[in-house]
């Protein structure tokens, strides 16, 4: 999971991108970087937080009016500086990409560019196949005649030969700003304008902080090209079957965001509305309700109010440390857990204690949370699952790939209960799940549309048993 920003304006944008990157802060956190134009591509890259990468110096470089911007999360490679977004060829111009997502036929893919066309790649990241790719294509258009259409051709291409999930914007040298997003729209991009000004990014809040105020989805199988007049092209080029990843309003997104017209805070409240009716089936009788913070709490505090219990902040988060989905390692995540949260004594003591989270992936975090509840002095303690129990890979770019690593893959809930040592443990259920974040109105997104494969393994793109194994010998050898 990654996030991605570009601009094209007529003010200088280079400090705007930063902002905007600062914003989708939260979709990665291992690297930063963001490319500009001004007649020549500057470029800055490197591991860390934006806040690392960036500073008033660097950003004195990034001259110019249009430009790219991503922060990355890695899912597949070292995670090397090397690795670290945008990518950019000069052939057949100058062009400059970033992506979000992964795409599953890289080897593949990887393959064919060295040995077959003679292309050259230097690095793990999967954006520099899509690019070369793109830039193949784009060289078997007419390049005198060059437009919205070749573009359009070349992306064409890309749906063609490259499988997976990606959100990309890329910038073609003085010609403008595109943005496509896979046939199945796994992963959320937005498009906004205001006057002359063109944007896209991950997730509308960078929209917010640079002043954006209305936006569009970019639809699955759909590509959109600004040209460097201001002029804006849009093309449905594949059917788009959307499939956008359900996890998002879960887990991932920021709840002030708004992905496929369906608010990420309305869908978690959502959830917690109706993770209620389970915690009732299931006879708890909790004296207080505490999220796991940050992104539990909008569900939990509709679980309290459904059910006329008080909520109360019994864990509190040093914001400073970096989320634990994200840190690779079982010995950082234990570690980061206690760094991250501690518990507020006196809402807990003597209590029996509803923790609401949204989701358990290997348990060991659960556990911890549930015994420093207990070591805070609760009587018992209970919790709530946002989610139903996670069993399948993520091969979309969400950093649980090894289907060995889920504690519900071959564990009932009692066992799984018995793994993270709580008192009692309820889940969502599947429907509960796609109900809740489809929501009650009219939307192009019925229930059915969601990817929900890691919780019941139905891949929208297709997966191979190969790719599976090359996915978890590769995982392994890199967090080794
Ligand atoms: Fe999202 Fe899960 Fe699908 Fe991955 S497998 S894209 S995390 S819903």
């Amino acid at each position: 999971m990654c996030g991605v920003i570009g601009l094209l304006t007529r003010r200088e944008a280079g400090t705007r991108l930063v902002e905007g990157l600062l914003a989708l802060q939260h979709r990665g956190q291992d690297s930063a970087g963001v490319l500009t134009s001004d007649g020549a591509f500057h470029l800055k890259k490197g591991n860390g937080t934006v806040a690392h990468v960036f500073n008033e110096k660097n950003l004195e470089r990034l001259t110019g009016t249009s430009g790219v911007g991503q922060v990355r999360y890695p899912t597949i490679g070292p995670g090397s500086v090397e690795d670290a977004q945008p990518f950019s060829v000069n052939s057949p111009f100058g062009i400059a990409m970033v992506h979000n997502g992964n795409v599953t036929n890289y080897s593949d893919l990887r393959r064919e560019l060295e040995c077959t066309d003679f292309r050259q790649l230097t690095s793990f990241s999967d954006v520099e196949p899509i690019l070369n790719v793109f830039a193949e294509e784009l060289d078997r258009t007419d390049l005198r005649a060059f437009g919205p259409a070749s573009v359009f051709r070349a992306v064409e291409g890309v749906f063609r030969r490259v499988k997976g999930a990606y959100s990309v914007v890329a910038l073609i040298h003085k010609r403008g700003l595109l943005a496509f997003r896979d046939p199945h729209g796994l992963r959320p991009l937005v498009f906004a304008r205001a006057d002359n000004e063109f944007a896209f990014a991950s997730e509308s809040v960078a929209f917010d902080l640079l002043g954006f105020h209305r936006f569009s989805d970019v639809k699955a199988g759909e590509a959109v090209f600004v040209d460097s007049r201001g002029a804006v092209h849009r093309e449905q080029l594949r059917p788009g079957k959307p499939s956008p990843c359900i996890f998002e309003y879960v887990y991932f997104a920021r709840p002030d965001s708004v992905i496929d017209g369906i608010g990420v805070y309305d869908a978690r409240l959502r959830l917690g509305e109706r993770l209620a009716a389970e915690v009732a089936h299931h006879e708890m009788k909790p004296d207080v309700i505490v999220p796991v913070p940050d992104t539990a709490r909008a569900a939990a505090s509709s679980l309290a109010s459904t059910l006329g219990i008080e909520l109360r902040e019994g864990l509190i988060k040093n914001r400073y440390i970096a989320r634990t989905f994200i840190m690779h390692g079982q010995e950082r995540r234990s570690l980061s857990v206690r760094q991250k949260l501690n518990p507020v004594r006196s809402q807990l003591e003597g209590k029996d204690v509803l923790l609401v989270d949204d989701s358990i992936v290997r348990g060991t975090t659960s556990r911890e949370i549930v015994q420093m509840v207990r070591d805070a002095g609760a009587r018992k303690v209970f919790l709530a699952i946002t989610a139903p129990p996670l069993r399948c890979p993520c091969v979309y770019g969400i950093d649980m790939m090894t289907r060995g690593e889920f504690v519900a893959k071959d564990r009932t809930v009692e066992q799984i209960r018995r793994v993270v040592r709580a008192d009692a443990l309820v889940y969502q259920t599947y429907p509960g799940l796609v109900e809740a974040v489809a929501g009650p109105r009219p939307s192009s997104l019925t229930p059915r549309s969601f990817c929900t494969a890691c919780f019941n393994g139905d891949y929208p793109t297709g997966v191979t048993q190969r790719y599976f194994a090359q996915m978890e010998r590769e995982r392994r050898r890199w967090l080794k």
